[in-house]
């Protein structure tokens, strides 16, 4: 149904083979060289630009370790990350607090542990900052309208009006804090490059408003994340965003552009990772259904929780591609009615395809490993492998 070569190159492919062969289904094996490779791209794509690594995306001990060897800082949202990525010997002030949903401990927690630079985007957490993380850099999330081209939308949970990101930030200042910039998120594997216009003009009436009236300077903007990965549904390649991101900064700020940060996790890691999950049955549910349901040992609860309202739509590859196929519903392992991929969206598999028989998921290296449920069913988190050019890191 998809052309492999479209996603991964035959050497890449190869290699993966060669280290997947063995390994117990499900699985995900991500490749460290496809997320360096995306990390130095995007690093000459945007020159200027400061990266935290969104960990979330995936905080396999392996990638954290590669990304600060190649000089990535980091955005953390929980103390548990936090503590993960210290413990790699990573300084403090490589670390951003980008939740804004936090509780008075974890920021006292981060503040104690050398973290000074928290995202906020209400008065009581504000507050709270003040109080427990004194003198430190705010910056302040704005809303950005969801937008139907970003294929899983962050917003509405986040980000408060530009008219109260203004208030706060005055707030900030008047506690003792530092008011340092604004944030946005477009919306995660964001296809339609003009979301950034919208939200870097926002940013710019904020800088230019508060220096005005308040004498207040930002130094910072955060345009979070929202570059995409390679799934089935196309969009620009990432030298395009770079090339639009740029000119708006320019038309808006001109010469005098603030501080860049990017908060990548998709992007950099997606394309990395290929999840193999085995065909547990293949029925129909009467003897002349034109679909059949095919069964895995992977479902939405041990790494594809991405496929809700199948949002996120993974180029699929099977051993016997080539043949004639046939349309499939495609669902996970437990007895849950939810546990189903793909069901209006018409995938097609092979009328060769059996029982035992491997599904390989393509660009599955991000929110996979982590984002799953813990013992639903008995069933285990997906296990997550790391490979680079000599074969499976331990
Ligand atoms: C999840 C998240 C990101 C990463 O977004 P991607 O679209 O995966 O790059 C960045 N910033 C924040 C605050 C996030 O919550």
């Amino acid at each position: 149904m998809f052309n492999r070569q479209e996603f991964i190159s035959d050497s890449e492919w190869e290699q993966f083979r060669k280290c997947s062969e063995n390994l117990p289904t499900p699985n995900v094996v991500v490749n460290l060289r496809t997320i360096k490779y995306n990390y130095v791209h995007l690093k000459d794509s945007f020159p200027y630009a400061h990266i935290y690594y969104a960990v979330k995306s995936n905080p396999g001990t392996p990638v954290l370790k590669l990304l600060d060897s190649l000089g990535s800082n980091f955005d953390i949202a929980s103390r548990y990350e936090l503590d993960d990525v210290l413990s790699l010997g990573i300084s403090p002030d490589r670390v951003s607090y980008g939740n804004t949903i936090k509780k008075p401990a974890d920021i006292q927690y981060f503040y104690e542990k050398g973290v000074r630079m928290f995202a906020t985007d209400s008065k009581e957490d504000l507050k709270n900052i003040a109080k427990l993380a004194p003198g430190s850099r705010v910056y302040v999330r704005i809303l950005v309208e969801s937008s139907p081209t970003a294929d899983w939308p962050l917003s509405r949970k986040f980000g408060c009006h530009p008219d109260m990101a203004y208030d706060l930030l005055v707030l900030a200042r008047d506690l003792g804090l530092t008011p340092y910039g604004i944030s946005f998120h477009v919306g995660s594997q964001q296809r339609d490059i003009g979301q950034w216009n919208d939200a870097i003009a926002k940013t710019k009436y904020l800088f230019t408003a508060l220096e005005e009236e308040e004498g207040i300077k930002l130094t910072m903007i955060n345009m979070g994340g929202g570059f995409p990965a390679h799934y089935i549904q196309p969009t620009n390649e990432l030298k395009e965003y770079a090339h639009e991101i740029t000119r708006y900064l320019e038309e808006d700020f001109g010469e005098d552009i603030p501080m860049i940060v990017f908060e990548p996790g998709r992007s950099l890691v997606a394309d990395a990772g290929i999840l193999t999950s085995e065909v547990v049955l293949i029925s129909r549910k009467n003897n002349t259904a034109l679909d059949r349901w095919v069964y895995l040992d992977a479902g939405k609860f041990n790494g594809l929780i991405e496929t809700l309202d199948e949002a996120i739509k993974y180029p699929i590859i099977t051993d016997k591609d080539g043949g004639k196929e046939g349309s499939v519903i495609i669902a996970g392992p437990t007895c849950d009615s939810m546990d189903i991929m793909y069901e209006n969206d018409k995938y097609k598999l092979p009328l060769e395809l059996k029982q035992g028989d491997k599904l390989y998921w393509l660009t599955t290296g991000a929110y996979t490993s982590t984002y799953a449920s813990i013992k639903f069913n008995g069933f285990p988190p997906i296990k997550t492998y790391y490979m680079d050019e000599n074969g499976i890191v331990e």
